[in-house]
């Protein structure tokens, strides 16, 4: 018994050794990433839920590794959390998604405003707003066409850090959006003290609608919770009509998913703009 304990404990080691040695060779490969310009910015089209009008697009990243090809966020997003690299990630997004909203507004294109993924490790820093100030300075955005999407749970980890810096932000004219709502430990008490412009219903929630009648009634008070507090609604991953027609019946405001557009790059979002126009 004792040799197969040993042998179980050694089998664990083994394997957790590999994986802390794949994390970390992801870590030193997604370090030079940034450096070597194998990052890129994909856009996802938001729509107003009844006139149909592009009312924004979500910033998401990606990564193009030479060897290993296409790398998703899921997997690097995390580490790059964990050890740091999300902050001057984090601000090459920022800068990046600036200019490139500068450019489309160059280009005649309307487009009402462009939503940034920030993670707590980015807001909790006390230089995060001259960042956003700077990356709007040097595009010449004003604040009202740029929206961070935090999540609840950034939010909570320091509530009153997290206050400060979003005030600053609001007086910068930046918008806030609230994601994944409903997916962390939701709190009401922090809805009305952080009061966002937006509400993101979380995939979760739309996957299964509308046969799922817990999702609907989840969904439903969402919506009318976030209209009673005057705030706005969007939801993403809406993948059918079905889904769509019913969200138009609940109230929501917005619509993000497959079935109106995935995410894209710069030049898809300006054709799209472009046919709007002409
Ligand atoms: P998220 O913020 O919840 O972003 C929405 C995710 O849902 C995106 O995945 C998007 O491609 C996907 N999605 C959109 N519509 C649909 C749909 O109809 N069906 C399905 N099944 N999926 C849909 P993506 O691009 O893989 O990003 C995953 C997560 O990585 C994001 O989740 C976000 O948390 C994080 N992320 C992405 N870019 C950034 C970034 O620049 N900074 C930070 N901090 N996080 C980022
Ligand atoms: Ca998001
Ligand atoms: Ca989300
Ligand atoms: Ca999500």
């Amino acid at each position: 018994a004792k040799a197969h304990g040993r042998n179980t404990f050694r089998f664990y080691t083994r394997e957790m050794n590999t994986q802390v040695a794949d994390r970390l060779q992801l870590e030193n490969r997604l370090r030079r990433a940034l450096e070597q310009d194998e990052l890129f910015l994909l856009f996802q089209p938001q729509y107003d839920i009844h006139s149909q009008a592009l009312i924004g697009c979500e910033v998401l990243l990606r990564w193009q590794d030479p060897v290993e090809g296409l790398i998703m966020p899921g997997r690097f997003i995390p580490i790059a959390e964990d050890s740091g690299l999300i902050v001057p990630l984090g601000r090459w997004v920022m800068r990046e998604a600036c200019l490139q909203m500068a450019r489309w507004q160059a280009q005649g294109l309307q487009l009402p405003k462009i939503a940034v993924n920030v993670s707590a490790r980015q807001l909790a820093r006390l230089d995060f707003t001259d960042e956003v100030r700077d990356a709007l300075q040097e595009s010449g955005l004003p604040g009202h066409c740029l929206e961070i999407e935090v999540t609840e749970s950034t939010l909570m980890e320091d509530a009153d850090l997290a206050s400060r810096q979003l005030a600053i932000l609001k007086a910068m004219g930046v918008r806030l959006s609230v994601d994944d709502f409903g997916t962390g430990y939701s709190s009401l008490a922090y809805l009305k003290r952080f009061a966002p412009d937006t509400i993101k219903i979380d995939r979760s929630f739309v996957c299964d609608l509308p046969g799922d009648s817990e999702d609907a009634a989840i969904v439903s008070a969402i919506i009318h919770l976030a209209r009673a507090l005057g705030m706005s609604t969007l939801a993403e991953g809406v993948e059918t009509v079905e889904q769509r027609d019913f969200l138009r019946q609940l109230g929501c405001g917005g619509l993000q998913g497959y079935l109106l557009g995935k995410p894209q790059d710069a030049s898809a979002i300006a054709r799209q703009l472009g046919e709007l126009v002409s």
